[in-house]
C-alpha cells in the first residue's frame, strides 16, 4: 500500500507507541485516585504531558482540556459557548469550507434558533483560492455575534486562513474566536501567543499520534471563557469534560507533538519538496490537470512563502474528462481520497471544492494527496505513474 491519505489519519510513530505502552500495563492507575501511588504516577504523567503540550504551543497548562479528538473539541467550543447561560447573542459566524465537525454543530444550533452566517471563500483559479475576505468578515459581525469559528488549515485544499488578522478583527468587537487547527498543529508552526485565538482544537491522530485523544485550548485572560460542558460526571478537566482521563492517549499526544515540533522545520521542507515533485510528475502525466486551492510555493525550501500559505503536505488536483468514481476505484493499492474522507460515507461531492468554484464533475474527478512522515520519493513516483495510467485508460474508455 502506498499511503497518501495523511489528512484522514496518520500512522502512529513507533516512538509514540513506545512512550504510551507503560501506561497500559505497569502504570495503569487512575489519575483521579490520588490516595495511592498508582494514581499519583498516572497524575504525574498527565501533568507532565499537559505542561509539555502547553509549552510547545505557547499556552499555560491550565488552558489545555483533554478530549477524545478534534470533533469533540469543536463541539465543546461551539456548543459550550453558544449554550452557556449568559451569552451576548444568538449569532455565530463561520466559513463554508469548514470541516463537518464545525458545520454540523452549527447546523444543530441553527435548528435550535441560533442564526449562523457562513462566509464564502475566494474562488479559483487564483493563487489565493480558499481564503475568506477580511472586509466581508468585518461586515457580517454584529453586536449579538457570540462566536466566530475559522479553521487554520483546510483538510482538503490545505489553505491557511489568516487567523492572526481574523483574531484582531474579532477582538476589536469583543467577539471570541475559535480555531479548528486539527490539520495545522504539528504540521506548521502554531504559537498561541502569536495567533491570539480564544479557543483552538487539535487531535492526536493527525500528527502521528494515537486516535481518540485531542484537546481544546481555552485562553485565560481575564478569567477563563465560560463554556457549558457537554459531558458531565466526575468533574475532570475543570468540570468541562468529565470522564476518566485517557492516560496513554495523553502521553501519546504529548510525545507526538514533541516529535512534530522537533522535526518541523526540516519536515516542512521535505514535504513541500515531495509535493512539488508529485505535482510536476502528475502534470507530466496529465498535462491538462487543474490544481485546486492556493498556489504552491515557488521554492519548496520556503514552504510557507507566498501571500496565502498552504500545508506543505497537501495537494489536490482535478482531472478533466474522467469519471470521478471510476478514477477512485482505479487507484487500487494507492490510498488517496476524493473529497473528505470524513464524509466519504455520503456520496456527495466535496463541499470545499464546490465552495472554491469547482463544477460538480470536476469535484468528483479530484484526488486529494496527503503526504506525511513516512512518505518517500519512490512512493511519489509510483503514485504519479499509476494516476497517469489510470487517467489515460479511463479517457480512452470514455472516448471509445
Ligand atoms: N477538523 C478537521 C479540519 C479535520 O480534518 C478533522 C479530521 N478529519 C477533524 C476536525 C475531526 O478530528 P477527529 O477525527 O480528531 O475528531
Amino acid at each position: 500500500l502506498i499511503y497518501l491519505d495523511n489528512h484522514a489519519t496518520t500512522r502512529c510513530d513507533d516512538r509514540v507507541v513506545a512512550a504510551m505502552l507503560p501506561y497500559f500495563t505497569e502504570l495503569y492507575g487512575n489519575p483521579g485516585s490520588v490516595s495511592h501511588p498508582a494514581g499519583h504516577l498516572a497524575l504525574d504523567a498527565v501533568n507532565q504531558s499537559r505542561e509539555l503540550i502547553a509549552q510547545l504551543l505557547g499556552a499555560d497548562p491550565k488552558e489545555i482540556i483533554f478530549t477524545s479528538g478534534a470533533t469533540e473539541s469543536n463541539n465543546l467550543a461551539i456548543r459550550g459557548l453558544a449554550t452557556r447561560p449568559r451569552r451576548r447573542g444568538n449569532h455565530i459566524v463561520s466559513v463554508a469550507t469548514e470541516h463537518k465537525a464545525v458545520l454540523d454543530p452549527l447546523k444543530r444550533l441553527a435548528r435550535e434558533g441560533f442564526e449562523v452566517t457562513l462566509l464564502p471563500v475566494s474562488q479559483q483559479p487564483s493563487a489565493e483560492a480558499g481564503i475568506i475576505d477580511l472586509q466581508q468578515l468585518k461586515n457580517v459581525l454584529r453586536d449579538d455575534t457570540l462566536l466566530v469559528s475559522v479553521m487554520l488549515a483546510n483538510n482538503e485544499i490545505g489553505v491557511l486562513q489568516p487567523i492572526r488578522e481574523i483574531a484582531t478583527i474579532c477582538h476589536e468587537r469583543g467577539i471570541p474566536l475559535h480555531c479548528d487547527a486539527t490539520q495545522a498543529v504539528g504540521k506548521i508552526p502554531v504559537d498561541l501567543r502569536q495567533l491570539d485565538v480564544d479557543l483552538l482544537s487539535f487531535s492526536g491522530h493527525k500528527m502521528h499520534g494515537p486516535k481518540g485523544i485531542g484537546a481544546l485550548y481555552i485562553k485565560r485572560s481575564e478569567g477563563r471563557l465560560r463554556l457549558s460542558s457537554l459531558v458531565d460526571g466526575g468533574g475532570q478537566e475543570q468540570g468541562l469534560r468529565s470522564g476518566t482521563l485517557n492516560v496513554p492517549g495523553i502521553v501519546g499526544l504529548a510525545a507526538a507533538l514533541t516529535l512534530c515540533v522537533q522535526e518541523l522545520p526540516a519536515e516542512m521542507i521535505r514535504l513541500a519538496t515531495l509535493r512539488a515533485q508529485l505535482f510536476a510528475l502528475l502534470q507530466h502525466e496529465v498535462p491538462d490537470l487543474l490544481l485546486s486551492g492556493p498556489a504552491l510555493p515557488d521554492d519548496p525550501a520556503q514552504p510557507l512563502a507566498g501571500k496565502v500559505g498552504r500545508l506543505p503536505g497537501n495537494l489536490n488536483v482535478a482531472f478533466p474528462h474522467v469519471d470521478g468514481e471510476a478514477l477512485m476505484m482505479s487507484m487500487g493499492h494507492i490510498a488517496v481520497s476524493s473529497g473528505s474522507a470524513c464524509t466519504s460515507a455520503s456520496p456527495e461531492p466535496s463541499h470545499v471544492l464546490r465552495a472554491v468554484g469547482l463544477s460538480e464533475d470536476l469535484t468528483r474527478a479530484s484526488l486529494r494527496f496527503g503526504l506525511g512522515r513516512f512518505t518517500t520519493e519512490n512512493e511519489i513516483a509510483l503514485a504519479a505513474q499509476a494516476v497517469g495510467q489510470n487517467v489515460r485508460k479511463l479517457r480512452s474508455l470514455r472516448d471509445a
